[in-house]
C-alpha cells in the first residue's frame, strides 16, 4: 500500500530537511528533521485530499458537519504517519539515520484547542469518520492561544500562555479565498417590500472576516482525507471600513476583532457568561453556516429545501446552539422563506449532544447580552419561544405551571439547552447512565413532549490513537494472538478470551507492562526528579481537576495509608505509586488548593525515609494528549472515582482499559457498561449509586460531620488538614467540606474506597489472576471504540 521503503525514505528524509533548512543533513536540529519528514507526509495527503474532495462533489453524499468550540486533536505527525501506513518505515529510517524516533516526534507541539474530555470525543469522532469513510467533517476555532500551560511553582499550579502558533503549525492550509464575512452588533430595521412583505435590514454593525484554516483529518489506511476547518478572525479587508469603524464606533476595531479567536476559555464545566465567549460561539456558528449553504449551492443547484437531504449539523453541547437560530435567519432573510418552511428546514438540519446535567455548567445567556449583540437573532430565539410556549399552553395544559421550568427565554435568561431540544431533530446523551438521567429526571416533560427524540450514544475513542499507535508492543502482541482484524474491527478482540489460561500470553502481558511502565519511571525521573519502584502498582487518576472527580477522595487514600505506615511500619503493603496529573480551571481556587496539597502530601511521603519507599505520589504538569500519551500504556490501576450521577460518560476510562488496566471506580457514566462486560469480578466497584446519591438530595439526611467523627481515620485526616499538618492553608479544604455538607460524598464514599483498594492490593499479589483480569478488559474494551459510537450515530441520526 506504501510505495515507500526504509531506504527510499531515508533519502527523502534527508533530501526535505535539506532542502528545508539549507544546511547539510548532519547539522540539521530535530525540529528541522520533524518539518523535513512533515513535508513529505503532506505531499501524500494532498493528493488523497483532493482526490476525496472530488469523490464528494461528483457523488454529492449527504455531509455531516460536528460543530465543535474545541478540538483536542494532540500531535498528527505520528498518527499520519500510521494513518498513511508509514509509521514503522519512518521508525526504521529514522533508527537508520541514529535518531530515536520519538525525539523526532516530540517535536510537534499540540494544539491545545481543547479543555479535556468533550475536546478530545470531537478529535476521536473525526478519526473514526474518516477511517469509517463517512463524509464527515468538523468546524471549529483556530484560537491564537490554546489552553494554558500549568507549571507547577512550589507545588502550585501556575498558567503560562500557550502560543502554539509560535512556530508556524504544519498541518494546517489557510484558504484566503474561502473566508466570510460576518456582522454583530448594530440594529435591525424593518420594511415592506414592492409585494408588502416584511424585510429585515441591519445597519451600523461591526464587520468581521472569518478566514478558514483546514487542517487534513486521514482515514486509516483508506485514502479518505476529510477536513477540519478553524476558523480564524480577522479584520475586514477594506482598510477605508476599517478606518471608518473606528472613527463612527469610536473603538479600536481592529483589536477587538482579534481577540474573538484570541484564546480558548480555560473552564471545563463551569459557565462564565462572557460577551467575549458568546462572539467566540456566533463567530464559529454563522462562518460554518455560510460555508454549509453555499457548499450545498454550488454542488446541488436545487432549493435549500433540501439541505436536510445533504447535510446534517451536529452540535457538541450547548455552546454552537446558536446556529440554530443562525439557520433561520439566513433561511428567512436571505433566502426568502417563510417562518413554518425555514423551521421544517431546521429542525430537520440539527442534532444536539447533551454533555452534562450539572447545573453550573447549563448555559444561560442575559437577554439583554444577545439583544445588543446579535439583535436579529434576539428576535428569532423570541418567536421560537413564543411558539413553543403557546403550543404548551394551548396543547398540554397540564403543563402549563411549568412553563418557566421549560421556555427558552425566563428570568431574562436564554437558556441555551432548551433552545437545542426543542429545535433539534436528536437529543443524546454520551452514556446508557446518563440519557437516563437526562430522560427520566433532568429533561423529563421535554422527554414526555418529544418521546422520540431523545437517544443514547454512549462515547468512545479512537483505538488506532489510544492502542496502535500509544502501545506498539501491546498491539504487537494481539496481532500475534488474534491476527490484525482488530485493527479494522476492533470488537475481534474479544477473540483474546480464549486464551485467558494461556501461561506465555500472560507473561509477555505481565512483561510489556513492566517495560511501559519502566519507560514511564524514567520519564518521571527526568521530569520530577522522583524514583518510582517499577514493580509497585502504578494508580493513576488523569483528569481536570473538579471536586466533582473527587481527587481529594483519592488523596484522602494516600494519607491513610501514610498514616497507617507510620503507625506500623512493618505493615504488609504492596508498593504504590499514584500518579495524577490534572489542570485546574485558573479561577477555580478550591481545586487550586487540591493541587497544592496532592504536591504537599507528595513533598512528605516521597521524602520520608520510615516507610521504606512503599508509596510514592507523582504530580505530572501540564496534562494533555501527548502526555495521556506517554502515560496511558503504564497503568495497573485507573483511578474513575466521581459521584455516581456525575460523570456523564468519560473516556479516559475506556483508554486505560484499552491499555490493560483495572479500573477502581463507582457506578458512574460509561463505567457502568464497562461492568456489564467485564462483571463485576472484573472491576473494582465502591460507592454509593446514582439513585442513593438523588436519595440523599431530596432526603436531605445525610450528615457529612457525623461520619467524619466517628470514622477515626477520617478524624485524624481531617484534623491533620485543618491543623497544619500539611501546611496552614489547607484549614480551608477542611471548613468548606463541613460546611457545605460534603456534597460529593467524599467522607461518604471513604470507607467503601478504602477497603476496595485493600482488595485491589490483594488481587495484585496474584499475578496471573490480576493478569487474567487485565486481558478481559482489553478484550472486551472494543465495544468503547468511537467506530461503534460514529456507526450508531451514523445509522440512527444522520442517515447516512
Ligand atoms: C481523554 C482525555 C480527557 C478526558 O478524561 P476523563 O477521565 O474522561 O475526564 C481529558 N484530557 C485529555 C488530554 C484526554 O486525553
Amino acid at each position: 500500500m506504501t510505495k515507500w521503503t526504509v531506504d527510499t525514505l531515508m533519502e527523502a528524509i534527508i533530501k526535505s530537511t535539506e532542502a528545508l533548512s539549507g544546511h547539510p543533513f548532519k547539522e540539521a536540529s530535530k525540529e528541522q528533521i520533524y518539518k523535513g519528514i512533515c513535508e513529505i507526509v503532506k505531499l501524500e495527503v494532498n493528493r488523497q485530499w483532493e482526490k476525496t474532495n472530488r469523490k464528494y462533489n461528483n457523488k454529492q453524499p449527504k455531509q455531516v458537519y460536528y460543530l465543535s468550540m474545541e478540538f483536542l486533536i494532540g500531535g498528527l505527525l505520528k498518527s499520519n504517519l500510521l494513518n498513511q501506513n508509514m509509521l514503522h518505515i519512518c521508525n526504521e529510517a529514522l533508527t537508520k539515520l541514529e535518531f530515536s524516533p520519538d525525539e523526532i516526534y516530540k517535536q510537534e507541539r499540540d494544539p491545545g484547542l481543547g479543555n479535556g474530555g468533550l475536546g478530545r470525543l470531537a478529535a476521536c469522532f473525526l478519526d473514526s469518520m474518516a477511517s469509517l469513510n463517512y463524509p464527515g467533517h468538523g468546524f471549529g476555532i483556530r484560537y491564537r492561544y490554546g489552553l494554558f500551560e500549568q507549571r507547577l511553582i512550589n507545588g502550585y499550579q501556575t498558567e503560562l500562555p500557550d502560543y502554539w502558533l509560535d512556530n508556524p503549525y504544519p498541518w494546517e492550509w489557510k484558504k484566503d479565498d474561502e473566508a466570510v464575512e460576518l456582522e454583530f452588533g448594530g440594529t435591525v430595521q424593518m420594511e415592506r417590500d414592492n409585494n408588502g412583505e416584511l424585510v429585515f435590514q441591519y445597519i451600523n454593525t461591526d464587520k468581521v472576516r472569518a478566514v478558514p484554516y483546514d487542517i487534513p483529518i486521514l482515514g486509516y489506511q483508506n485514502e479518505v482525507v476529510n477536513t477540519l476547518r478553524l476558523w480564524s478572525a480577522e479584520p475586514i479587508s477594506s482598510r477605508e471600513q476599517r478606518e471608518f469603524n473606528q472613527y463612527y464606533h469610536q473603538l479600536d476595531h481592529h483589536h477587538s476583532i482579534d481577540q474573538i479567536s484570541g484564546f480558548l476559555y480555560p473552564d471545563d464545566s463551569s459557565e462564565e457568561g462572557k460577551l467575549l465567549r458568546i462572539k467566540q460561539q456566533y463567530f464559529l456558528v454563522a462562518a460554518s453556516l455560510k460555508n454549509i449553504i453555499s457548499n450545498f449551492k454550488s454542488n446541488m443547484k436545487k432549493s435549500l429545501k433540501h439541505l436536510p437531504k445533504k447535510a446534517v449539523i451536529q452540535i457538541n453541547d450547548t455552546h454552537p446552539t446558536l446556529a440554530i437560530p443562525e439557520m433561520l435567519r439566513l433561511l428567512m432573510d436571505e433566502e426568502g422563506f417563510g417562518w413554518d418552511d425555514a423551521w421544517e428546514i431546521t429542525t430537520n438540519i440539527f442534532a444536539y449532544t447533551n454533555h452534562t446535567i450539572m447545573s453550573e455548567a447549563l448555559e444561560k445567556w442575559p437577554v439583554d447580552m444577545i439583544r445588543n449583540l446579535l439583535p436579529r437573532i434576539y428576535m428569532i430565539i423570541d418567536e421560537i419561544n413564543e411558539r413553543f410556549c403557546q403550543g404548551l399552553w394551548f396543547n398540554q395544559p397540564q403543563l402549563r405551571d411549568q412553563i418557566p421550568q421549560l421556555a427558552v427565554i425566563a428570568d431574562n435568561q436564554i437558556h441555551m439547552a432548551r433552545l437545542a431540544i426543542i429545535s433539534s431533530f436528536s437529543v443524546n446523551g454520551v452514556a446508557k447512565l446518563h440519557t437516563e438521567i437526562l430522560k427520566t429526571q433532568e429533561m423529563k416533560e421535554f422527554n414526555q413532549l418529544f418521546p422520540k427524540r431523545f437517544n443514547n450514544k454512549t462515547n468512545g475513542i479512537t483505538h488506532r490513537r489510544w492502542l496502535l499507535m500509544v502501545n506498539p508492543k501491546l498491539s504487537e502482541l494481539i496481532t500475534e494472538t488474534i491476527s490484525p482484524a482488530w485493527i479494522l474491527r476492533p470488537r475481534e478482540l474479544t477473540h483474546l478470551i480464549r486464551h485467558i489460561k494461556d501461561q506465555p500470553l500472560l507473561d509477555r502481558l505481565n512483561q510489556i507492562k513492566r517495560e511501559n511502565k519502566i519507560e514511564l519511571a524514567k520519564f518521571i525521573q527526568q521530569s520530577t526528579g522522583i524514583l518510582v519502584d517499577d514493580h509497585s502498582i502504578f494508580d493513576v487518576q488523569i483528569k481536570r481537576l473538579h471536586e466533582y472527580k473527587r481527587q481529594l477522595l483519592n488523596i484522602f487514600h494516600v494519607i491513610y495509608l501514610y498514616n497507617e505506615l507510620k503507625d506500623t511500619p512493618s505493615l504488609d503493603i504492596t508498593p504504590r505509586t499514584f500518579i495524577f496529573a490534572a489542570k485546574a480551571a485558573p479561577s477555580y481556587y478550591f481545586a487550586k488548593e487540591v493541587i497544592k496539597l496532592i504536591n504537599t502530601v507528595a513533598d512528605i511521603v516521597n521524602y520520608d525515609p520510615s516507610i521504606k519507599g512503599k508509596l510514592k505520589v507523582v504530580f505530572l504538569e501540564n496534562y494533555n494528549v501527548s502526555l495521556a500519551e506517554k502515560i496511558i500504556p503504564a497503568v495497573d490501576l485507573s483511578e474513575q472515582i466521581s459521584t455516581a450521577g456525575k460523570e456523564a460518560s468519560g473516556t479516559g476510562n475506556m483508554k486505560m482499559m484499552m491499555n490493560g488496566a483495572l479500573t477502581i471506580g463507582t457506578l458512574d457514566g460509561a463505567n457502568i457498561e464497562m461492568k456489564d462486560l467485564v462483571n463485576r469480578s472484573n472491576i473494582f466497584l465502591f460507592g454509593l449509586t446514582a439513585d442513593q446519591v438523588q436519595e440523599y438530595y431530596h432526603n436531605g439526611d445525610y450528615q457529612a460531620t457525623e461520619i467524619y467523627q466517628t470514622d477515626e481515620r477520617l478524624t485524624q485526616i481531617m484534623h491533620q488538614i485543618r491543623d497544619g499538618f500539611f501546611g496552614q492553608e489547607f484549614n480551608d479544604i477542611y471548613y468548606h467540606l463541613l460546611s457545605s455538607n460534603d456534597p460529593y460524598f467524599i467522607l461518604k464514599d471513604f470507607d467503601d474506597y478504602v477497603e476496595t483498594h485493600q482488595f485491589v492490593d490483594q488481587t495484585y499479589r496474584n499475578s496471573n489472576k490480576w493478569l487474567s483480569k487485565s486481558l478481559v478488559n482489553i478484550a472486551h474494551s472494543g465495544k468503547f471504540s468511537s467506530d461503534r459510537t460514529i456507526r450508531e450515530y451514523a445509522t440512527s441520526i444522520w442517515k447516512l
